[in-house]
């Protein structure tokens, strides 16, 4: 089960980027969905040459290595996972089969793994991990001797495949972008003049100049190779489930889903959270860098003033080494910092994408506090996370989940705010222009789109 990012890239022009450093470029872009491993395979004249280890994207390539990894076709895939052993289950996963080489790059998570695994076991398969996309290989490399073609093998195996996932899949010959029957992941097709690519999101496509084609839908099998694009609509669905995450915090806010651009759906986050909860206040701040779209929302709907408080440190990254809880408590935290003069004295409404452990906002209302902030009210334009994501939407399990166990008045005086309120369902619903049956909101509502 993995939170990622996907981008694949078929290169049909000569005088195009090279295809190792597009794919490159689209994985920095796309950092922010994943910070723990990265990989690019790179289709070599029929050969796979790959490279994937933890770490985030300048620090697996550079610039000799890219050099080397020319070709005319790849897939790549950054990881956020909360595992320890990370380099194991970096993606893609290359294998070698009957029909020759196969690289597959997943975004997503299956509910059914267990029961997937023990079946191929018993019929003698062997795992190096226990990862969705080694699973969802396998399959399809088995079920590829039966059939012609590898989207009749990935069409068979599809309805095997229960949870939520985009995937690539490359081959000496092809890419293959498939998403579940639900759509919960998104997947963007692109084009730049003769040149196809496969995309978890639209931010990229704006940087190297490539042209939005269409989403790939729910359910469809898309293959791009030097034909161009071939379609095989494989499971209609009316109801629909994409990650309403997607919207609060997984994507970059200049990316577009379903027709809605990032920021904007945010930004109504923000102005539904103030009509549903104001705020008394001098000023509003917000939490760098996913709070800053709510909370200009919140701001222009109660006309109040949005203002920079907060300094992120720009090195701040995993690999820091955390202060302890003893230097945390007396307010050591290096990843934040406050310019007091915008706060000082003033009544403050702190704005954020979502609460989750709750760890944030106590640090944050404890900083507002230290800077001279006469009152601090936090608001937070997600409702209250409950439940956890069995599809790779986070890796926590419910007892870390401070929603799934105290009250919003609570969790209030835990974090030591002047008032605390969240944005409802409905209020997500609006901002989204969705529904129960378009979104998943399951890790708010409790109710599962996949059993
Ligand atoms: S449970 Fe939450 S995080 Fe997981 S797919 Fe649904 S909306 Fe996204």
């Amino acid at each position: 089960m993995s939170r990622s990012g996907l981008f694949a890239m078929y290169n049909n022009n000569t005088d195009a980027f090279s295809t190792a450093a597009s794919i490159y470029y689209g994985l920095f872009s796309m950092q922010h969905r994943g910070m723990d491993a990265t990989g690019i395979c790179i289709n070599q004249n029929g050969q796979f040459k790959y490279k994937k280890e933890d770490g985030m994207v300048i620090d697996v390539f550079d610039e000799n290595l890219l050099s080397r990894m020319e070709g005319h076709a790849g897939i790549g895939h950054v990881l956020h996972s909360n595992r320890s052993d990370v380099r194991e289950y970096a993606q893609p996963i290359v294998i070698r089969y009957t029909s020759g080489q196969m690289a597959v790059a997943l975004n997503g998570g299956l509910v059914n793994t267990e029961e997937l695994r023990k079946e191929l076991e018993l019929q003698g398969a062997v795992f190096q991990t226990s990862d969705d996309a080694e699973i969802i290989s396998v399959l399809i490399s088995r079920a590829r001797n039966r059939f012609e073609t590898i989207e009749e093998a990935i069409a068979d195996i599809m309805p095997k495949l229960r949870g939520a996932y985009a995937l690539l899949v490359m081959t000496p010959r092809k890419i293959i972008g498939v998403r579940d029957s639900l759509g919960m992941k998104p997947l963007i097709l692109g084009k730049k003049r003769n040149s196809l690519y496969f995309s978890s999101e639209t931010c990229i496509y704006n940087e190297l100049d490539v042209e939005v084609i269409r989403e790939v839908m729910p359910g469809e099998i898309v293959t791009i190779n030097q034909d161009g694009i071939k379609s095989f609509q494989q499971i209609h669905e009316e109801k629909r489930a994409l990650c309403a995450y997607e919207y609060i915090y997984h994507s970059r806010p200049d990316s577009v889903l379903n027709g809605i651009e990032v920021f904007e759906a945010r930004e109504d986050m923000g102005r539904i959270l103030a009509e549903e909860a104001p705020a008394d206040a001098d000023v509003i701040v917000w939490v760098p860098n996913s709070g800053l779209a709510a909370a200009s929302g919140y701001a222009k709907a109660l006309n109040l003033p949005l203002e920079d408080a907060f300094l992120k440190n720009k090195f701040y990254c995993n690999k820091f080494v955390q202060p302890t809880e003893d230097m945390v408590r007396r307010g050591v935290t290096m990843k934040l910092a406050v310019i007091k003069s915008r706060v000082c004295g003033k009544r403050v409404v702190v704005v954020d994408d979502s609460m989750v452990r709750g760890t944030t906002g106590r640090l944050l209302v404890d900083l507002l506090r230290d800077a001279g902030a006469k009152e601090v009210h936090m608001r937070i334009a997600a409702p209250e996370v409950k439940n956890e994501c069995y599809f790779g939407g986070n890796d926590l399990d419910r007892t870390s989940l401070i929603s799934s166990h105290k009250t919003t008045k609570e969790i209030q005086d835990m974090i030591g705010a002047d008032s605390l309120a969240f944005l409802s369902v409905k209020g997500l619903k609006e901002a989204c222009k969705g529904t129960e049956n378009t979104l998943c909101m399951a890790c708010f509502t409790g109710e599962y789109p996949v059993k």
